[in-house]
This record gives C-alpha cells, structure tokens and sequence, in this order.
C-alpha cells in the first residue's frame, strides 16, 4: 500500500489563495486528523484528494501515481444522501457506478450493513432516519466502496454527545481491521487527540505543524497550536529571562521562577529580554511556596473545578482534580516559553 503525497500544491478561489507551494507526505494506514479554525481550507483539503477540485499547480500522488477518485471514498458532514433513494442504494450508489453485478453489490451492502448494524434501516428513506442513523449510512457507502483512502469531514458534529462517541469508538475500529489510510477533518480536538495517529495543525497561513498527538501537546510549535490543543484553553503569560548565578529564570510580576529546562540552551539570547510563556491549566499545581492569587471564579464539574484565579491584572485558568487540595499559593509544573515577536516556540527555533 501506498504513501498519499502532496507536492507543492496551488490552489485559488477566483483571487482568494487557500493554498501556496503545500507539500505534505502521508504514510500508509495513517489516522491523519487536521484541525484548525473555520475558513483555513480544511474541507478545501479533502475536496482536492477526492478530485473535487483541482490544484493550479503542483501535484497529488498516492503511491507513487496520480490519484484518481476510486482511490478515495467521502463521509460529508451533512450526511449527502441522495433523498429519493432507500438507504440500500445510496450504500449501493458507488458500485453501481462500477458496473459491478448486483449479486456482488447485495453481498457487499449485506456485509457493510452488518459491520455498522444497520440491516434493519435498509429499505428506508434518508427523511426516515435519524441524523445518526444517516451518518452510518453514509459511512456504509463509504466504507463499502473499500477505498485506499477515507476521506472524513467533520463527520460526527451534527451528532448529540452520547452518540458522538459511540460512532468515535466505531471509527477507530474500522481503522484498526483496515489498512486504508484516514484523513479526518475535526474541529474537536478531543475527538482529534483520540483517533489520530497524526495530526496536521494549519491556518489561513497554511500548516502550522504536522506531528503526533504527543508532540502536538507537549512541544506546540507556537502560540497558535499552544492554544488550539488542550482540553481548557493554555495560559499565556508574559515575562522577562534573568540569568543569575548561572540559572535561568523568568521575572513575572517581580516573582522569580527557577527555570531548569535542560532542553534550552539558547536562553542565553532572550536575557533581560520579553518573552511570552504558556502554562496549561492542568499544569499548574496547589503548593506552599510560589505564586500567590486569588480565585475570582470556580466551575465545579463534578471530577474537577475550573477555577479563574487573578494574579495582580493578569487572569489565569487552573483546572483542578477532586485529589487537590487548595494552598495559598501555586506552582508552574511546567513552562513552554516563546519569542515575544514571532510567537515560536524557542525550542524550535533552537532546534531548527
Ligand atoms: P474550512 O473547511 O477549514 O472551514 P474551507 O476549505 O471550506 O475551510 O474554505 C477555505 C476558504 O475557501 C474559505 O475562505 C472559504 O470561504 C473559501 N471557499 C470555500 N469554498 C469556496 C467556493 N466554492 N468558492 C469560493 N470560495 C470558497
Ligand atoms: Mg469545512
């Protein structure tokens, strides 16, 4: 099976460039989410793998050839049944196309239909069927097309919680007995950290980064993935780098915090410089010597409390379990640190 490869891809609405020189490289049986906000091109993506759209300059191949549309199969987000016909032949729709006999076709619709267990709605109209109900018959026509690539936007947004995560659950079962690759357009990024195996960041600007799920949370390339990953949005603070006595430390608000980041060794350039750094709630902890605040807000949900404390002007979100206890004052167990002026992560640009 094949590598998907998109090399030095242009693409224009009229005047509008959603795409500038995008290369980007996909392994085989990659679960391969992309998020960002609304308008950064992310359905634009998927419409130039299915061959929707076609790219003003540069190149897709899957496998080292073209890709042609019976490499890919789509699951849209509002389901695109065709209205007037029963679930059976929308599922049926792609291989009738084929010109496949219709005993094949009947014994593949049978067997997909099992996978999703949906035998019982066949012979219903989409207007006769729930909105989760449609999603799986779109799924089945998807799935029974037994494509290289599934191409999913946004698939599960229009479904209530409970049953988002059921189908979540299904999904990934279908990757795990596939070795098709997926590409899966969210803009849950829970749902993201969940199903991937990859994760491609982009904005208006393009990709912003492309790694693991891991990576992605721990080591964000800059401000804008920081912020888009993590259950309670990550806090930025601004401070200065001190050096003293051969230690490093960030000057917040006239609080020294020891920095003891082996990791970063080009600190020395950011001395007595602004920088921006970002905490995330869950990685600040209650403790007895450290940052003093006060908690102007607590939203008790159950297993944890979001909690809006105010150190002087600046307002920090930390999110706490059932096991902590509060203390007066609190610790950052961890500090990702960024240039004030680009916003990247200096990790990266050290390790650039
Ligand atoms: P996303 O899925 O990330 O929200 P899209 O890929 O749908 O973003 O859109 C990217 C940009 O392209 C947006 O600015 C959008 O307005 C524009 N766009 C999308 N479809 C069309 C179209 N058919 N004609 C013109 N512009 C479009
Ligand atoms: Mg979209």
């Amino acid at each position: 099976m094949g590598k998907l490869e998109l090399k030095n891809i242009t693409f224009t609405y009229d005047k509008n460039i959603i795409y500038k020189d995008l290369s980007l490289s996909i392994d085989n049986h990659e679960f391969l989410c992309v998020v960002g906000p609304s308008g950064a091109g992310k359905t634009t993506l998927l419409r130039l793998l299915a061959g929707f759209e076609h790219q003003c300059a540069g190149e897709i191949l899957y496998d080292n050839k073209k890709i042609i549309n019976s490499d890919t199969a789509f699951v849209f987000q509002n389901y695109a049944l065709f209205k007037s016909m029963k679930a059976k032949d929308n599922i049926a729709f792609g291989l009738k196309n084929q010109h496949m006999k219709k005993e094949k076709i009947n014994l593949l619709v049978d067997k997909v239909s099992e996978t999703l267990s949906i035998n019982h709605l066949l012979n219903r109209y989409p207007a006769e069927l729930s909105g989760g109900e449609q999603q799986r018959v779109g799924l089945a026509r998807a799935l029974v097309r037994n494509p290289k690539i599934f191409l999913f936007d946004e698939p599960l947004s229009n479904l209530d919680v409970s049953l988002k995560q059921n189908m979540r659950k299904e999904i990934k079962k279908i990757y795990k007995n596939s070795d098709a690759t997926f590409i899966y357009v969210t803009h849950d990024q829970a749902e993201a950290s969940y199903l991937a195996t990859k994760i491609l960041v982009i904005s208006k600007s393009g990709i912003e980064q492309y790694d693991s799920p891991k990576n992605i949370y721990e080591n964000p390339k800059n401000t804008f993935v920081a912020s888009f990953f993590g259950e309670e949005k990550i806090n930025f603070l601004k401070g200065k780098i001190i050096k003293q006595n051969n230690t490093y430390y960030i000057d917040y608000q006239n609080n020294k915090i020891k920095l003891d980041y082996t990791k970063y060794n080009n600190l020395n350039k950011y001395v007595n410089k602004t920088i921006i750094f970002g905490v995330r709630p869950e990685e600040i902890t209650f403790s007895e010597e450290g940052l003093k605040y006060k908690i102007i807000e607590d939203e008790y949900l159950g297993h944890k409390n979001i909690l809006k404390a105010k150190i002087n002007k600046d307002t920090l979100t930390i999110l706490k379990t059932n096991k902590d206890s509060i203390t007066n004052q609190i610790y950052f167990n961890n500090i990702k640190i960024f240039d004030y002026k680009t916003k990247e992560n200096i990790y990266y640009i050290e390790n650039k």
